[in-house]
This record gives C-alpha cells, structure tokens and sequence, in this order.
C-alpha cells in the first residue's frame, strides 16, 4: 500500500486502540507504535482495522522475533 495511505491507516489505528499497546497497555506515541498485524499479509491477513492492533516496539518485536529480517528484506517496518 502506498506510505501515505498507511500512515493515515496506522494513526487511525492508533486512535482506536487509544495510544496504547494492546499487550502491556503501555502508552506509545504514534511516531513510536508499530501496527501489528494479527494475522500477518503473508497468510492472507488485510490491512483492514480489524486486523490491526496497536503495539509498543518491546511487544511487537517480541510478536516478531525475525520481523528485522522482513525489514530488510522488504525495505520497510510490516506494521
Ligand atoms: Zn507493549
């Protein structure tokens, strides 16, 4: 998806979840949050809200232990 669409996407998100992390309940500024994706793109998860939380970065790289490895393999944060 193009990056402007996604960042309007993950602050709407952001909003949602109320600026905190859905694990820990952490508050986490919208320029730090990462968006998780619950069931990921490559199987067959959407970028539709509902399939979106909002995460601080501890829990998300803890969800996605190898995710630093997506990231340079598609050049940017999954989300
Ligand atoms: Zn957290």
């Amino acid at each position: 998806m193009p990056d402007h669409q996604w960042r309007k996407l993950r602050q709407a998100v952001y909003q949602r979840d109320e600026g905190e992390c859905c694990y820990c309940y952490d508050k986490v500024e919208l320029f730090q949050c990462h968006i998780h994706h619950v069931l990921p793109l490559s199987q067959g998860g959407t970028n539709r809200p509902g399939n979106l939380k909002t995460l601080c970065v501890d829990c998300h790289q803890y969800r996605h232990p190898f995710m630093l490895d997506d990231v340079k393999r598609i050049g940017e944060w999954p989300g």
